[in-house]
């Protein structure tokens, strides 16, 4: 070993040899490696500093080990961890109270992860589609937009347009139908054809993963008052674009709408745990009855410490204010760049996208790997577009370094 260790005991080619020899080659991680992170920063084990600009796909939107959070989880992992819902906890209820007063709904259904909270408002819209709206047994449709991106599950794959997370996992669950994302058209035309066995529309404010796409800007309203017309709920899946990433609590928020289920993971904990919900109406929650749906893990005491503390930090910091200033920061001085490589910069507040025109062979992965050369972590999605979404707690002196180094890395391609 040539190099001096400076966090953990293993280097960053040993890490890498050994996921790539014990574990599932089911990601494809750009070649670094994070022994420590702090704020908006993180270290490999040699020591090398990095800005973070993907905040684990926006759930450390508090930033790395944020002091708040972390003795929250230690404080309670010393008394109680885990019940199970077999019984009662005295953590439970009190963040059920504090969460639904956050968001303003009046039910929370917790679980663990995205995926599993985009599977419970998938039963729950059915659930409200049998009981409520008479949708005759075993005949209910679920709508979602082309583009998606919901998690991996079996069913949620059935409503992706990705051939990478469809193709050899079929047969599908039956029920799932798509439609144009960003287009009202299709939407009515759906509607008007089948709404009487259509029990939600689920969709993204953005979409995420699909490359930060921002729909017009009256798209989500005029999604949202369709759905009204026609009896169909309004589900959005906020687990990337909410708890302040955009510049909004919710997403939603910039539609002022208030859908009828919202879906949260990710930064719901600050990235300490993996921490998911369900927000709706009494009217919709109680649909689902006791046995009918849950998870061991769901809900579990040292979840809701955590998850309080993330949202108290959300709160206390501002930070749906910062994201919304330093975004408009960000994205002005993206379109300063002069540079035959940036096709587009787009997002709201802290979540963007650059989408990159390749050229003479140099594409958005490539670009991410001389980002990484150069001090800052960055993750393409797709072929051309690279996500930037640095944690919210980011210090304008330091996002100003960071515009720096993107600047610097994308002019210095050729
Ligand atoms: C990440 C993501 C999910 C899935 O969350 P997991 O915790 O990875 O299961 C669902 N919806 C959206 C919009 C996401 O970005």
């Amino acid at each position: 070993m040539s190099e001096k260790l400076v966090y953990g005991n293993i280097s960053s080619e040993q890490a890498m040899h050994l996921e790539k020899n014990y574990g599932a080659h089911n990601y494809h991680p750009l070649p670094v490696v994070i022994a420590k992170g702090e704020g908006a920063k993180v270290w490999d084990p040699e020591g090398k500093e990095y800005f973070d600009f993907l905040s684990a796909y926006s759930a450390v939107n508090q930033g790395h080990c944020h002091p708040h959070i972390i003795n929250a989880l230690t404080e309670q992992a010393k008394i109680l961890t885990l019940t199970s819902r077999a019984f009662y906890n005295n953590k439970l209820g009190e963040y059920e109270k504090f969460i639904t007063e956050f968001f303003g709904y009046e039910m929370v259904l917790p679980m663990n992860t995205g995926a599993e909270a985009v599977e419970t408002a998938m039963k729950l819209s059915r659930k409200w589609g049998y009981v409520k709206k008479g949708i005759p047994e075993n005949e209910a449709i679920l709508l979602f937009a082309e583009g998606n991106f919901h998690g991996r599950t079996i069913s949620i794959i059935t409503a992706s347009t990705d051939p990478d997370c469809r193709v050899g996992f079929g047969p599908f669950t039956p029920g799932i139908e798509r439609i144009p994302y960003n287009d009202t058209e299709a939407l009515e035309n759906f509607l008007s054809k089948h709404a009487d066995k259509v029990a939600a529309f689920i969709v993204e404010p953005i979409q995420g993963e699909a490359g930060v796409f921002v729909p017009n800007e009256n798209y989500i309203r005029d999604a949202y008052d369709i759905c009204k017309k026609h009896n169909v709920l309004f589900v959005a899946d906020e687990v990337q674009t909410g708890i302040a990433r955009t510049g909004r609590l919710l997403a939603s928020d910039y539609a002022e709408i208030k859908p009828d289920i919202v879906i949260l993971g990710k930064a719901i904990s600050g990235g300490v745990l993996p921490v998911s919900a369900v927000l709706s109406s009494k009217e919709i929650m109680l649909c689902i009855k006791p046995g009918e749906h849950g998870s061991t893990f769901g809900g579990f005491p040292l979840a809701c410490a955590v998850a309080k503390a993330a949202l108290e930090v959300v709160r206390d910091e501002n930070l749906i204010e910062r994201a919304e200033k330093l975004g408009k920061i960000f994205r002005d001085e993206m379109e300063k760049i002069d540079s035959p490589f940036i096709e587009k910069v787009r997002g709201k507040g802290l979540l963007n996208a650059i989408v990159i025109k390749p050229k003479n062979g140099i594409e958005a992965w490539d670009v991410c790997v001389k980002l990484k050369e150069n001090g800052l972590l960055a993750k393409p999605t797709h072929q051309h577009i690279i996500r930037f979404a640095p944690p919210l707690v980011i210090s304008e002196e330091d996002l100003m370094k960071a515009i720096n180094i993107i600047k610097d890395t994308i002019l210095s391609l050729d």
